[in-house]
């Protein structure tokens, strides 16, 4: 028997109520009706939650407790539900039926840009040269917001630019859309306390801080005073009992201090919850290729994280080497796209090649567009799960995908050739390839002494 959405948000609302009355007993009482509720989705990451839960060697049975007892509660139940139930165990039948219906890719999250204003100056960031030019209107975030979760998507990540230089805007978007969950990318510095008491009073957005490493490494690349700046936004949202983590890239300058124990462990001391770590992309005409991590500090990278992963308690995605979790490359509308300040809606926000503007078509028309489906017909893009990307590990792929559209560089200030994108990446992939075949054979040997 099916059980309706409104039963399971009942539901769900009853058991974080009743989590709330003794989460050291009714964890595990929760866990089993999360199991009713799913019937066969997610089964292996509810394996882990319930492990996580009752054994106190876990990594993460503290950092579940502090879940309880250091987040405002109305901030916990509200990404609870609108993370677990709206974004995922609602919206994923929703997505369903219309990848069933038309074919297509229908993503789980949107990334947009609201505007291409920063207040920063970073080295190599467009964003300060273009200004304040582009923006998406209210409405059309709005309406984007609107057109998606028609389509049953309930999780939007701000990008930009410097999304928080529209605070107003965004905080309206959370109250209008209180049933979706917002995370935003953001130097954090105009994170203030009257913010911190809208995200409270929402209670469904995230931060997610960038930081280049330590202060010297963040104020290098981002300008004097902007770690101090980011770390103090920290300390108010801890003080605050907020949710927020951290964005990280590593580069063949930073990997060693940014992928570091170090730097890993300051951030758990200062109370952040994740940390979303990027390798490092030569995207624009402008880009440093020399900033690509060598295969060995790729590998390092890789192997730290996991090792993080499963020892302390600061949950750690590595967006290049976990494709392996998500079956590949997860842009062009299969779990995300990208739509920047000008409205172009970009496969991913690291693949500015684009046939589609929100302006122009409905999202729908935009996931059915030659470049959305040129990506859905040729996920995933390696069986290696070590080089998912079309550009990074394979740039043919994406040379051939954008020759056979009629995709153009969405770059807002220097429009920049695919084949002049790929070139910086050939030498990579070809290095990287003989180490991704490497790490490929071990975790299909892992997997297979798992099933033994
Ligand atoms: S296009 Fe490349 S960077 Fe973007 S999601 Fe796919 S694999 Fe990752």
């Amino acid at each position: 028997m099916k059980t309706s959405n409104g039963i399971k948000k009942f539901a769900l609302k009853q058991g974080i109520n009743f989590l709330y009355r003794n989460p050291e007993k009714n964890l595990l009482k929760m866990m089993d009706l999360a199991d009713k509720f799913a019937g066969d989705q997610f089964p292996s990451q509810r394996k882990v939650m319930r492990e996580a839960m009752s054994d106190p060697e876990h990594p993460y049975y503290g950092y579940i407790r502090r879940l309880f007892h250091e987040i405002d509660p109305h901030v916990m139940k509200t990404t609870a539900i609108n993370f677990f139930l709206n974004a995922s165990l609602i919206g994923w039948s929703k997505q369903e039926e219309t990848r069933q219906k038309y074919g297509c890719n229908v993503p789980w999250a949107i990334l947009l840009d609201p505007t291409s204003a920063c207040n920063l100056h970073c080295t190599g960031c467009w964003a300060a040269e273009y200004g304040n030019k582009l923006n998406l209107t209210f409405e059309e975030i709005d309406g984007i917001i609107e057109q998606g979760k028609a389509m049953g998507i309930y999780m939007y990540i701000y990008t930009g630019g410097e999304p928080l230089v529209r605070k107003k805007d965004i905080i309206r978007l959370c109250e209008k859309h209180s049933d979706c969950i917002f995370l935003c990318f953001t130097n954090g510095t105009l994170i203030d306390e009257e913010f911190a008491d809208e995200m409270l009073r929402v209670g469904n957005f995230v931060p997610a801080i960038s930081l280049e490493g330590f202060e010297e490494a963040t104020d290098g690349r981002r300008g004097n005073g902007v770690y101090a700046k980011a770390t103090k936004a920290m300390e108010l949202l801890r003080k605050k009992k907020l949710f927020y983590g951290i964005s990280a890239c590593y580069t063949s300058a930073n990997f060693e201090s940014i992928t570091s124990e170090e730097f890993f462990n300051k951030l758990i001391e200062m109370g952040a919850y994740f940390i979303w770590y990027f390798h490092y992309m030569p995207v624009g005409n402008d880009a440093s290729p020399e900033l690509l991590p060598t295969p060995e500090q790729r590998k390092e990278t890789y192997r730290r994280i996991r090792e993080y992963r499963s020892t302390k308690p600061l949950f750690a995605m590595d967006f290049q080497n976990d494709a392996e979790y998500v079956g590949g490359c997860i842009a062009g509308g299969r779990r995300y796209l990208h739509i920047n300040a000008n409205g172009d809606v970009d496969p991913c926000v690291f693949i500015h090649y684009s046939d589609s503007n929100i302006r122009e078509k409905t999202l729908l028309e935009a996931l059915r567009s030659p470049m959305m489906m040129a990506y859905h017909d040729n996920q995933p893009f390696n069986k290696n799960m070590f080089q998912p990307c079309p550009m990074l590990e394979n740039p043919d792929k994406l040379r051939k995908m954008v020759a056979g559209t009629d995709a153009h560089s969405t770059d807002l200030q220097s429009p920049e050739t695919a084949d002049h994108l790929c070139a910086k990446c050939d030498k990579y992939a070809e290095h990287w390839a003989p180490v991704a075949e490497e790490l490929w054979k071990e975790s299909q040997e892992r997997k297979a002494k798992k099933k033994a």
